[in-house]
């Protein structure tokens, strides 16, 4: 093995510290990587890989290097990417440095503890989670409290920290809802839990796959470890104060977390102010296939905002706002008042138009606060940071006056509790220039007047300076040299330079410094004691500014907590003016919310269809639903008739206003509910690559187990990623279970093709059935967007066949199956018995889908035999409902080719 070199050998021995990170190593102007880290970041980063000599023999190791200016684009682009980076400077100065400079690791940057602003999306969180499934310190199978999970997350840029615990059966679905919520960007876990993960745990690992998944150490999982990380740092005594001594495995895993955190940063954390519990009963939960079957937050199809809920309602003007929003949304409200008191407050700015455009103007200049403080205690902040915040400040007291004579009740909490901060204003305004550089050490970051050391040393600079130019006059006129300069560089300060035509007439107290091929440069003993004092004075004048600076940056974190609490009011503000504005725009009403079971809506609107549909109306349309007589409406219809959206649109109605907006309809009664649940047709999914079936039994077996008879239920095609009678089947069985009070009993929206499930109605109480009103004309199929009372008769499948260019043979042959099979109703024959006295303590029984299949076989002889031509055959099989145009066309070119 040849004798690296000592730089190397430097490099190896800090990278053994961080194995699982890229190794940003400082060499003067460039942080450089080695070896495998050169192979994998020239490759994320498209950098050029070159080949150094690091041994004694001249052995070559791949290299690649980055300039340091530059270093935030490339950080961001490779935490983007999910890797971790250790930044690794010299912490000597080479000059005084005898043999290798010293170098430490500073900080790590990871995809979950990442402040830089080119990072961050300005309106959405950057959370990091801690998971822990049993303490390794209490992991006996037998210890009851090893099955419990804890959980903790942290928004480091913000500050914000909570925890919380699931147990019980259900409780990885639990976690897995709530990671969803807060979409970490990275999850920490214990070491040992890498090897050990029980199957449940990999399922959610797996499940929540973007976040990058990073071990940290058992120990500091370790109830006592965790603990005592927590209460130094918050320096209490104990953690009741925040509600946590109940919470062990919670504990376990905010401790780590902050143990984490410290650990890659490097530094206190003084922003990091409390710690919450995670009170999900106080909140509506919204599953995870919820959010993203409703679309809150982004698209299915493309991933977007907009598009979404969140985009739809986010018109706030502040980061914070949008943030803020995006919590309402995962946190929307069970309890009546708090509902009314926001409700209240939109109302309030939705009818002052006035008050509304001054106030959203107000909060069009207020920075990102939380982020702006975060970086100020961490010493990261610049002085444009300071001008920012300070900015922002002043533009509170305009704020409050503007909200002084506001009437809700909130509104005036929330501004009664907004503390002004103008001292920490005039403190930065007095102090700091207005349009002062990003760099810290070039001066110009401090007003005259701020420092008296300060203001004398730069009159003694630019007296200096106002000294030297007049002697480049002087000089001219006594040496009659007219193209006689004064110049200055850094190597010789400032010289005098006179062309090689001129030499002739330099005087003789002229010291030459310097020959050029064109010009002499001389020195004089005056213009260097000149020097020196102007540049004696700029050195001190850049260290005072410095350490002023600091003192500033230091004396404005100390205010951290109310800087907080101010950005979390105006946050909230800002949110309500964006409903407010939301709702004027769209023409929403307001709510009226309560504790009962009814949803009444009338003229109810889709809030994002409605948008998109250019130039063509929405039809509205109005829905009741109750826990007796209208508890679970069966919605039929041909595809395309707008049964999903309908659906998806009660949904999404109650949803906002449980979280305090207005409502797309004329008039709406919302009776909260304490969950939503949603299972919506499998082909939406088919992009996931997962077996879709399953995934929909999995989706409907989490809705039967955790639905109470407060929840509302959104049903869409179960059971169509199977067999047309297995589905079927199945689909009864889920509705006849739903319907029963003491299984679940829950408000339900059940949207179908299979109209055989019309039946229902009349044989369990509170169905109701509906159907999306179409119209036939001139063998068309005409929608009318319009829920009315009824079952749908047939299910039009082959007249969408038609619309999609079927051709019509293929339609004609069709319509004769159809009539055949029409002959033979279901129910007449007694094939399916449905179970309205079912109990539902045995696993369903199977028989009714085995009767029904062999009702298939018996009627298949309908269309003579033997033998049965294998496109007929085909075409029985057909569930033309879900069928693709695409899938058609591919069909029929198939029936072609075979023919
Ligand atoms: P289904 O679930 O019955 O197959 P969808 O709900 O997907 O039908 O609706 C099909 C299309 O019809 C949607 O893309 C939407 O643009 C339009 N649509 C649905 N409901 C309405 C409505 N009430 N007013 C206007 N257009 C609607």
């Amino acid at each position: 093995m040849p004798e690296p070199t000592p730089m190397i050998k430097q490099y190896l021995r800090i990278k053994a510290e961080y194995p699982d990170t890229l190794l940003f190593f400082r060499m003067g102007d460039f942080y450089e990587m080695f070896y495998q880290d050169a192979e994998i970041a020239s490759k994320a980063l498209q950098i050029t890989l070159t080949s150094r000599k690091t041994t004694k023999q001249g052995e070559d190791v791949p290299l690649c290097g980055v300039p340091y200016h530059a270093v935030d684009t490339y950080l961001a682009r490779l935490i983007k990417q999910g890797f971790r980076v250790a930044i690794c400077e010299q912490v000597e100065d080479p000059k005084h440095a005898t043999g290798i400079v010293k170098r430490e690791v500073v900080r790590v940057v990871t995809p979950g503890t990442v402040l830089d602003t080119s990072v961050l999306e300005a309106k959405e969180n950057n959370f990091i989670a801690a998971i822990i499934s049993s303490a390794p310190d209490h992991q006996k199978k037998s210890d009851a409290r090893a099955q419990i999970i804890g959980l903790a997350v942290l928004d480091l840029s913000t500050g914000e920290f909570s925890l919380g615990e699931f147990s019980g059966a259900q409780r990885f679905q639990k976690l897995l809802d709530e990671l969803q919520r807060f979409e970490p960007k990275e999850i920490l876990i214990p070491e040992s839990h890498e090897q050990a993960a029980t199957l449940a745990e990999r399922r959610v690992m797996e499940a929540y796959n973007t976040a990058c998944l990073t071990t940290f150490s058992d120990m500091a999982f370790q109830y006592r470890t965790a603990k005592k990380v927590l209460l130094d740092h918050f320096q209490v005594y104990s953690l009741a104060g925040f509600g946590c001594q109940d919470t062990p495995h919670g504990v376990s895993a905010a401790g780590a977390l902050l143990q984490y955190i410290q650990t890659t940063q490097k530094t206190a954390l003084p922003h990091i102010r409390k710690l919450s519990i995670l009170r999900s009963e106080n909140f509506m939960l919204i599953d995870y296939a919820t959010q993203r079957n409703l679309e809150l937050y982004k698209t299915i199809a493309d991933h977007a905002r907009s598009g979404s809920l969140l985009g739809l309602l986010d018109k706030t003007m502040t980061s914070m706002g949008g943030r803020m929003l995006q919590k309402w949304m995962r946190y929307p409200l069970v309890n009546v008042l708090e509902i009314h008191e926001r409700l209240e407050a939109v109302e309030e700015l939705k009818d002052d138009i006035i008050l509304r455009g001054d106030l959203r103007e107000q909060l069009r200049g207020i920075h990102d606060l939380e982020r702006l403080i975060t970086r100020l205690t961490l010493s990261a902040a610049n002085a444009r940071d300071l001008v920012a915040l300070k900015l922002s400040l002043f533009r509170i007291p305009e704020l409050r006056t503007l909200l002084k004579s506001a009437r809700s009740p909130l509104i005036t909490r929330l501004v009664q509790a907004c503390d002004e901060l103008q001292d920490v204003a005039q403190l930065i305004s007095h102090a700091i220039e207005d349009e002062p550089p990003v760099t810290l050490r070039d001066g110009k970051l401090i007003r005259a007047g701020y420092n008296e050391e300060l203001d004398e040393l730069r009159t003694i600079s630019r007296e200096g300076k106002t000294w030297i130019a007049s002697l480049e006059r002087k000089e001219r006129q006594r040496t009659k040299i007219n193209s006689l300069k004064i110049k200055y560089n850094k190597v010789f300060g400032y010289f005098l330079e006179i062309t090689r035509p001129n030499l002739h007439l330099v005087p003789d107290d002229y010291i030459i410094k310097q020959t050029l091929v064109n010009a002499v440069r001389y020195i004089t003993p005056e213009l260097k004691e000149y020097e020196e004092k102007v540049l004696g004075a700029e050195d001190k004048i850049l260290e005072l500014e410095y350490a002023l600076f600091q003192e500033i940056r230091q004396a404005v974190a100390q205010e951290v907590d109310r800087v907080m609490r101010t950005a979390e009011n105006i946050a909230i503000l800002d949110v309500l003016a964006a409903l407010a504005e939301v709702a004027d725009h769209n023409r929403y009403v307001k709510p009226e919310v309560n504790a009962n079971d009814c949803i009444e809506i009338t003229e109810g609107r889709h809030p994002v269809i409605e948008q998109m549909k250019l130039g063509e109306p929405f039809i509205p349309n109005d829905t009741l639903l109750d826990c007796q007589e209208n508890q679970f409406l069966i919605i039929t219809g041909p595809n395309m008739a707008g049964k999903s959206t309908y659906i998806r649109q009660v949904a999404l109605i109650t949803l906002m206003a449980q979280l305090g907006s207005f409502v797309p309809a004329k008039k709406a009664m919302i009776g909260v509910v304490d969950r939503i649940f949603t299972r919506i047709g499998a082909s939406d999914n088919l992009s996931r690559g997962e077996s879709t079936f399953m995934v929909e039994m999995n989706e409907t077996a989490n809705i039967l187990n955790n639905a109470t008879r407060k929840s509302l239920l959104i049903l869409d095609e179960i059971g169509r990623g199977t067999s047309t009678f297995d589905g079927m089947s199945i689909a009864w069985a889920v509705a006849e279970y739903i319907c029963q009070q003491e299984t679940i009993g829950a408000r339900t929206l059940f949207a179908t093709h299979y109209h055989e499930l019309t039946e229902l109605a009349s044989m369990l109480s509170g169905v109701k059935n509906y159907n999306v009103a179409v119209r036939e004309w001139q063998d068309q199929v005409i929608f009318l967007r319009k829920i009315v009372e009824g079952g749908a008769d047939q299910s039009y499948g082959i007249h969408v066949a038609k619309l999609a260019g079927l051709p019509l043979a293929v339609i004609q042959r069709a319509q004769e199956i159809l009539q055949e099979l029409e002959q033979t109703k279901l129910h007449e024959h007694g094939a399916f018995t449905p179970r309205t006295d079912a109990k539902f303590d045995l696993p369903p029984s199977k028989k009714p889908a085995r009767r029904i299949r062999s009702r298939l076989s018996s009627q298949l002889s309908l269309f003579g035999e033997p033998p049965i031509h294998p496109v007929i055959e085909i075409l029985q099989a057909l569930d033309v409902n879900a069928l693709t145009p695409l899938e058609a066309l591919n069909l029929l070119h198939k029936f072609q080719q075979d023919v």
